[in-house]
């Protein structure tokens, strides 16, 4: 696809502006550049964000504007009526073709057996799966989850332990769907998904469709288990260490009697801080399993 950059470096006001003027433009691809927000990470006041920063963050220097647009006419007009404003101090136009690189990571995503039973295929992908193997069919699109992260296969290796014939999953933070996806293959009779991302919300009702799931995996776009009301047998969690302790009393509330908190994303550092936040709620541990740098934890109520 061939699209245009524009990046409008601005001031401290702009960038709290121009996302508003743009609304006008019906531009719905936007990034913030803001030194602010940069700050606010090395002081450590964002601490949950943490684990997963890349590098490049703490080389912002600028406040930014970035917009993305396939249509040439839109981009000429953006370029126009912002070029000459006052909070302005410079404006970039890029075109690029990204029809090459944007599928790039699909040569990366093959098909992969998680655990004895368990098979991830990407969509693009031909698989004749064993007697006793369950597939999951996914195309991640944007969203997060193809399975191959340590992350999720811990997940999805413990769900397999603890999952019982019919019951109820809470999966937080679906991203793809997987763990979703995962749990019906496993024997889940019914699964609510729950993402703070709406594109992550999308595609896991389109993957729950892929793997015709529709009818057991409802979505939801929440904050963790702020728009949940109800109690399930098996709550899963693949977040980071932080949002995994800050989710841990909401857990206990949203599980039957005897339940089971299946968390990951974990760095092995912060297990034992995991595991204290766990206890502190009433949660005994069960399991860590741990791959690579990453844990995941099973925990029962
Ligand atoms: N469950 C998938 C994806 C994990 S990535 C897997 O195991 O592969 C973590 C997901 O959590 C992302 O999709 C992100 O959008 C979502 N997330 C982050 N913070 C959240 C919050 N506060 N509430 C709900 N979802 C959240």
């Amino acid at each position: 696809m061939e699209y245009y950059r524009l990046r409008i470096v601005t001031t401290e006001e702009g960038v709290d502006i121009i996302p508003a003027m743009l609304t006008d433009f019906d531009i719905t691809g936007i990034e913030i550049e803001d030194p602010r927000e940069v700050e606010a990470l090395r002081g450590g006041k964002k601490t949950y964000h943490w684990d997963y920063v890349d590098d490049k963050v703490f080389d912002i220097d600028d406040y930014a504007v970035i917009v993305y647009t396939d249509d040439p006419g839109k981009a000429a007009d953006i370029a126009g009526a912002f070029r000459d404003n006052s909070m302005v101090k410079e404006l970039i136009v890029e075109h690029a073709d990204d029809s090459e690189w944007k599928d790039r990571w699909k040569e990366f995503f093959k098909t992969s057996k998680i655990t004895d039973r368990i098979v991830i295929k990407p969509g693009w992908e031909e698989y004749d799966p064993g007697p006793d193997e369950l597939v999951i069919d996914i195309d991640p699109g944007t969203a997060f989850g193809t399975g191959t992260h340590e992350t999720t296969s811990g997940c999805i290796e413990l769900l397999e332990r603890y999952m019982k014939k019919g019951d109820s999953v809470l999966d937080v933070g679906s991203g793809s769907g997987i763990l979703s996806i995962a749990s019906v293959l496993l024997g889940a009779g019914r699964v609510t998904a729950v993402d703070i991302d709406p594109e992550a919300v999308r595609v896991t009702a389109e993957n729950a469709e892929r793997n015709g799931m529709a009818d057991s995996i409802e979505t939801i776009c929440g904050d963790l288990t702020k728009d949940i009301d109800d109690k399930y047998d098996i709550v899963v969690a693949n977040l980071m260490a932080d949002l995994v302790i800050m989710l841990s009393e909401d857990a206990a509330k949203h599980l039957n009697d005897g339940g089971i908190f299946i968390s990951s994303g974990i760095l092995i550092e912060k297990e034992e801080e995991v595991i204290s936040a766990l206890e502190r709620n009433a949660f005994r541990v069960i399991e860590a399993v741990e791959k690579g740098e990453w844990c995941a934890i099973a925990a029962e109520l």
